[in-house]
């Protein structure tokens, strides 16, 4: 070997040797921050630059080179302009140091190339060289370094460039290729270390559990979610392992088939599988299985994620269990339920509800609208409504704010009782009862109230109103008429000779003379104000408001004569006819001060008429001393 080829070796031994020194330190160096980084690599690269400047290559006599512009190319493309600008001056200096009559044209040479490379560094604006970027870089060092030519005379320009330049600049550009490329899939390996640091670290922290088989079903690959699932220490344990190492023979064959058919099948597929842990815990698994192929499309095993799906099953069959639950007690409850949305959509009923209204059953479904149900019971008559406000009450009924308890009648007679709740979504849920019975039973209830008032406050035989009654309505016309100081009359009615009336004629026809005298006395005292009651025996009573004396001495001289009237033969009276005397007492703000004292004035009247000679009509008098009756007529 020609001591040429020999130095040109050791040039590059000395480049590669620093780059590799360079690829094995790096790491460490790169924690120290970019720029201490970039700085160290253009310092390495400077006394590379030194080295190979000192072991020139001579290539014929007078003509020296050596591969300084590759180190600077490198660190400016691969460490920046720091790095560029470090090893260009190292090499500038050094070259300067040298001396000799190339000294300018080398320096020269060195600015050059320094140039370039940095320029191309931030052409690429911060973007890593790629493969393209190094050979124009390559191209753009090996030309531009050649620029210390211009200050060299002539001749040895002329011998260089026939000689050397070609051959030298072929050098730097190969050399820069090839080493350039040397650090680029270094950093593309370092690249991928990362990456696959960042997968392993994502894998890892996966709570899901994410392995790969071999064809045979051993783990080649598997994170710790794996490892935990299959409660094994680690995920080392699992590699080389398969299945049927961790779980019941049975358990692990039911998982092999389903891997074998995602083999079979050659692409993914997703499926739900029960199994029972070795500590016995029942645990549901989403598992995706995707074949794994090699390089030349061959399947060589089998990627498997699953999900640990047990919570969500739980969950599942618990909505399951309280949706039948609902829809249970929705079925058999008694009454009708129905649930609208806010735009009053009907969302669920139940056949309770639906069957309550048979003529519109069909529209009552999931879907329909509130108003036209309305509409569709107004017009088929389902619903009693007001027949000439149909949309009103439709639009009272829909409207968001009505809530609470409304009783509806049905047009076949039924009643149903609504309670209307709002929902929190602005929805509404009605309860409907069948409240047909509950209400005939309440009018039942009613008619048999007044049929008891009737029979505590009439009387059976006369149907008049019953001395109980009297005493309420006295007390109260009392107070009234003394609040109010309009005059109240009291008349007290006596059939005469009844006694023998009874004895002659036998008491059947007593009470039917009874009777007679009652609807005499119900047609003379005709004033709804008017009060006639059976006061005891054959004697009543009437009360009179807003009737002064002379009023109620009208009244009962037409009573007296209606009676008389009436020709009910008595033959034991010395009248031949049935006849009654009458009391009449009057308070007319000044008079009697109790109730007591005007019944008993009545009282004493009558019996003034009844001295005097019956059928006829006496008047309480309070100016004569004593109550005197004042006759009127006889
Ligand atoms: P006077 O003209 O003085 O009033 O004589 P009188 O016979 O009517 O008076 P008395 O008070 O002695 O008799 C009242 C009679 O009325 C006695 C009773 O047999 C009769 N009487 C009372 N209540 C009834 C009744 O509900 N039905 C019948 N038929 N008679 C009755
Ligand atoms: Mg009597
Ligand atoms: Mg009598």
């Amino acid at each position: 070997m020609t001591s040429a080829w020999a130095q040109l070796l050791a040039n590059f031994a000395v480049v590669a040797m620093f780059v590799s020194v360079w690829i094995h330190t790096h790491v460490w160096v790169d924690r120290l921050g970019a720029r201490t980084s970039s700085a160290a690599f253009g310092l390495l690269m400077g006394m590379a630059a030194i080295v190979v400047m000192s072991l020139p290559v001579k290539l014929m006599p007078g003509v020296m080179i050596d591969l300084r512009f590759v180190t600077i190319a490198l660190s400016g493309l691969f460490g920046g302009p720091v790095a560029g600008l470090i090893t260009g001056v190292m090499a500038g200096a050094f070259r300067i140091h040298e001396g000799g009559a190339g000294a300018f044209a080398g320096t020269l040479s060195v600015l050059a190339a320094m140039i370039v490379t940095t320029a191309g560094h931030q052409l690429l604006r911060g973007r890593p060289p790629m493969r393209r970027d190094i050979l124009i870089i390559a191209a753009a060092v090996a030309i531009a370094s050649r620029i210390g030519l211009v200050v060299l005379p002539w001749h040895i320009v002329e011998a260089y460039m026939k000689t050397a330049a070609l051959p030298s600049a072929v050098l730097d550009f190969g050399t820069i290729v090839l080493v350039g490329l040397a650090l680029y899939q270094e950093r593309r390996r370092i690249e991928a270390l990362q990456s696959k640091r960042i997968y392993k670290l994502v894998v890892d922290a996966l709570p899901d559990c994410l392995n790969v088989k071999d064809l045979q079903g051993r783990f080649i690959l598997a994170n710790p979610a794996t490892a935990d699932l299959m409660q094994a220490e680690e995920t080392e344990a699992l590699i080389g392992k398969s299945d049927f190492d961790f779980y019941p023979e049975a358990v692990a064959r039911e998982f092999k088939q389903v891997d074998m058919a995602a083999l079979m099948a050659s692409k993914s597929i997703n499926i739900e599988q029960r199994f029972t842990r070795a500590d016995g815990v029942d645990t549901w698994l989403s598992s995706m299985k995707t074949p794994l192929t090699d390089y030349h499309g061959d399947v060589v095993g089998l990627i498997t994620h699953n999900r640990d799906i047990t919570r969500r099953k739980e969950l599942e069959s618990e909505l399951a269990q309280s949706r039948a639950q609902l829809s249970y007690a929705l079925t058999h409850m008694a009454d009708g339920l129905v649930l609208y949305d806010s735009s009053r959509r009907l969302l669920l009923c139940n056949e309770q509800y639906r069957s309550m209204f048979p003529k519109t059953a069909h529209l009552r479904v999931p879907g329909a609208m509130q108003r036209d149900i309305l509409r569709a019971a107004a017009e088929t008559g389902e619903i009693v409504m007001p027949a000439d406000r149909i949309e009103a009450w439709i639009e009272d009924i829909v409207d968001a704010n009505r809530v609470g308890n409304q009783q509806i009648q049905l047009g076949d007679g039924r009643w149903l009782d609504v309670r209307a709740r709002p929902t929190d979504d602005g929805g509404r849920l009605s309860v409907f009862s069948d409240i047909t019975s509950a209400k005939t039973a309440e009018s039942e209830l009613l008619a048999a109230n007044e049929k008891l008032n009737h029979l505590a406050h009439r009387d059976g035989l006369t149907d008049l109103s019953t001395r109980r009654a009297f005493d309420d309505a006295i007390e109260r016309e009392f107070s009234r008429s003394r609040r109010s100081g309009s005059p109240l009359s009291l008349l007290l009615i006596d059939v005469d000779f009844f006694k023998l009336y009874n004895d002659q004629y036998g008491h059947p026809a007593g009470d039917e003379c009874l009777r007679i005298v009652s609807r005499c006395i119900e047609t003379t005292a005709r004033r709804p104000s008017d009060l006639a009651a059976r006061y005891g025996g054959e004697e009543f009573a009437v009360i009179l408001p807003d009737t002064d004396a002379r009023g109620a001495f009208v009244i009962a001289e037409a009573l007296k004569s209606a009676v008389r009237a009436l020709k009910v033969p008595h033959e034991a009276s010395q009248k031949k006819h049935l006849t009654v005397s009458i009391g009449v007492s009057t308070f007319d703000g000044d008079g009697a001060a109790s109730v007591g004292q005007l019944v008993r004035r009545a009282d004493e009247a009558l019996y003034g008429a009844k001295a005097a000679g019956r059928d006829r009509v006496h008047g309480w008098r309070p100016y004569a001393g004593h109550d005197v009756a004042m006759a009127q007529g006889g």
